[in-house]
């Protein structure tokens, strides 16, 4: 059985570097590596297809060239994908795919299109509005563009079995993604939060099945640890849409005597929270997925009836028993923002304590969040101090 650490270590040098990985596999498989974004791109395709599917990251280097192209008050993730456009880092991409996500995204793959013209750029326009009797179809048409769009790019015909397999493939994948934080949230391991970004992000830039054989491992540790996580007041981290929030956030979040023990981060439970159905027709299954997702955690970028986040989030609160939520929200992210509020009242009802933390790509406050952070579990541990 690997090594805890070791499996980790080399997961997080990858997760640090998923150009370098890209690089390295498509020497090694003479492939194409295509470039995809948050939050509702089906991977599966771009398997299907004998690609690389890359989620493209936040560049942690300032914001230089990119400037001139997009305005300040765009989110990081645009501005950084915008910057690394410009600033030529994204060689490693043979094309990009997209799928209707957000203004601030198309804009950035409109900077992407501007400065990178011999990487073609395809933008599926998946519908936001969930209820329509239209959606569905018009959403599976969706899929299908995307399907032809990489058969050409990879000259290959994506076939119904080789969907079948890349299907199952993922699933296998979420599935033990998620087994980890079922340990998680039962304090029978501990695993912080830095870490579970690592596996998540991990996922989203790496050859799948590989990304698997190691991660199989490492769960069969992980179960075998039991070690029991000490008393710490349990949290639930929210939001964070697009890219992971920064190690070093994290880390302060529980060095001050935290341990988070659910997310619903994107890269976090979020992105590996529902497995596409393994039956029937493999893009019916994958236009079901995109319905199913929103169903299973709720996001600010769709509109649904019968479902809201704020349940959702109450619910997970009671699964995983945390005593409390940090709201951690990119900052200029508009769907997060205009959603908070519906947050913040049902988290108000339900006397849930919590905290809202804005992030930025520009540099983290640490040791003011520190001080904002023992004052919030403080306020959990002594409830009384706060009616006092
Ligand atoms: S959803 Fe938010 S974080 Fe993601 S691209 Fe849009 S504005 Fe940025």
């Amino acid at each position: 059985m690997p090594d805890t650490q070791d499996a980790i270590a080399t997961l997080t040098r990858i997760a640090q570097d998923p150009h370098a990985y890209a690089q390295g596999w498509k020497r090694q498989h003479q492939r194409k590596v295509i470039g995809t974004f948050p939050m509702n791109f089906p991977a599966e395709l771009v398997h299907a297809a004998g690609a690389l599917p890359v989620v493209v990251q936040d560049d942690r280097a300032p914001i230089t060239l990119g400037r001139t192209l997009m305005y300040e008050f765009y989110c990081g993730y645009a501005r950084s994908l915008t910057d690394q456009a410009a600033t030529r880092k994204l060689g490693v991409f043979d094309a990009f795919l997209v799928v209707d996500h957000c203004v601030a995204l198309l804009g950035a793959v409109d900077a992407m299109r501007f400065e990178l013209p011999e990487q073609p750029v395809f933008l599926a326009q998946y519908m936001a509005s969930m209820d329509e009797e239209w959606t569905p179809p018009e959403v599976r048409k969706q899929v299908e563009s995307l399907q032809t769009q990489l058969e050409e790019l990879c000259a290959v015909t994506i076939t119904k079995e080789a969907l079948a397999h890349s299907i199952r493939a993922f699933n296998r994948n979420r599935q033990l993604l998620r087994q980890v934080y079922d340990l998680r949230r039962s304090g029978r391991t501990r695993i912080t939060a830095t870490q579970m970004q690592t596996l998540v992000k991990s996922s989203m830039v790496m050859d799948i099945e590989e990304h698997t054989a190691i991660l199989s491992g490492l769960v069969g540790a992980l179960e075998a640890e039991r070690e029991t996580a000490p008393n710490l007041v349990r949290l639930h981290l929210s939001g964070h849409f697009c890219h992971g929030p920064r190690p070093e956030l994290l880390d302060v979040i529980e060095s001050c005597g935290a341990v988070v023990v659910d997310d619903d981060l994107y890269t976090g439970f979020r992105y590996i929270s529902t497995d596409v159905p393994e039956d029937g027709d493999p893009v019916d299954a994958l236009t079901r997925w995109y319905f199913d997702r929103n169903t299973r955690v709720p996001c600010a970028t769709r509109a649904q009836k019968n479902v809201d986040w704020e349940s959702y989030l109450l619910g997970s609160l009671k699964n995983s028993g945390a005593a409390g939520v940090v709201i951690l929200m990119v900052k200029f992210c508009e769907p997060h923002m205009l959603y908070y509020p519906e947050l913040r009242k049902a988290l108000l009802r339900a006397q849930v304590p919590h905290l809202l933390i804005e992030t930025e790509h520009e540099g983290l406050a640490v040791e003011s969040i520190r001080v904002r952070m023992e004052a919030f579990l403080e306020q959990i541990r002594r409830p009384a101090v706060t009616t006092a």
